[in-house]
């Protein structure tokens, strides 16, 4: 057999492994989720955090200490959320891994022109965050995010385990069912680090150009690329 067809066979035996495991955990609990993940994955199993909160950071420290933490700084984060990324780093039992583009802004700007994110944001939300987690993810078999159903309409049928087709990897939601209640609720049981923006209007936390704060009745993420007809940022089509 060949490497590619050894590597299509594997593929497709972990695609069926995250659907069955997302039919069989879908009423699990987010601590049993990430049970299973870590018994399953080890150290080749990571968590994805914006720096919005430490919430699933939290959780997966519970049951993989040290378990990576990988950030993807786009040299565009508000000093808050770097703030945080250096707080999760110094307190909590996780060892966080920042990725970074391969240009800096400066260089973005000299190829691409300045605030590209203005003009054309998929463009720059593929060369500062799409390629870079994708590289970013390389090592591991499975990754987890922070998805809730609750947070928006394209996230509402967010599988708590689920096959990420482009990266060919195991992608775990284990607070996909979670209400922003249980996140609150989470956070101030156990002291979880989260954003200092989060009480300063904003109820999602992007990139500086493409986070305003929300309004009255907005859902979490109307503040992300308004006015801009985009609600997403590639990295979980
Ligand atoms: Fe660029 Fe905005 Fe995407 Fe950040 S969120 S990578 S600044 S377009």
């Amino acid at each position: 057999m060949t490497d590619a067809l050894q590597g299509e066979r594997a593929a497709e035996e972990l695609k069926e492994l995250a659907e069955r495991a997302g039919r069989e955990l879908e009423d699990a609990s987010a601590p049993e989720i990430l049970q299973w993940a870590a018994d399953t994955f080890g150290r080749k199993f990571c968590v994805s955090s914006s720096m919005e909160d430490a919430v699933v950071a939290h959780l997966a420290s519970r049951v993989l200490p040290g378990v990576d933490v990988v950030f993807l700084d786009t040299g565009y984060h508000f000093p808050e959320t770097l703030g945080t990324r250096d707080a999760v780093e110094a307190v909590m039992d996780v060892t966080v891994i920042t990725l970074t583009p391969r240009q800096s802004v400066a260089g973005q700007d000299a190829e691409y022109g300045p605030k590209l994110h203005d003009r054309d944001p998929d463009l720059c939300c593929k060369l500062r965050k799409v390629e870079p987690l994708e590289e970013g993810l390389m090592p591991y078999t499975a990754w987890a995010t922070g998805l809730r159903r609750d947070e928006s309409p394209t996230r509402a049928n967010t599988p708590v385990v689920g096959w990420d087709e482009k990266r060919q990897k195991v992608k775990i939601s284990p607070i996909a069912r979670w209400t922003q209640h249980d996140v609150d609720a989470y956070v101030a049981e156990h002291g979880v680090l989260t954003n200092p923006l989060l009480t300063d209007g904003y109820t999602s936390v992007g990139c500086a150009p493409c986070t305003r704060r929300v309004l009255e009745g907005e859902d979490a993420r109307a503040g992300r690329w308004a006015g801009r007809g985009k609600t997403e940022c590639g990295l979980h089509g």
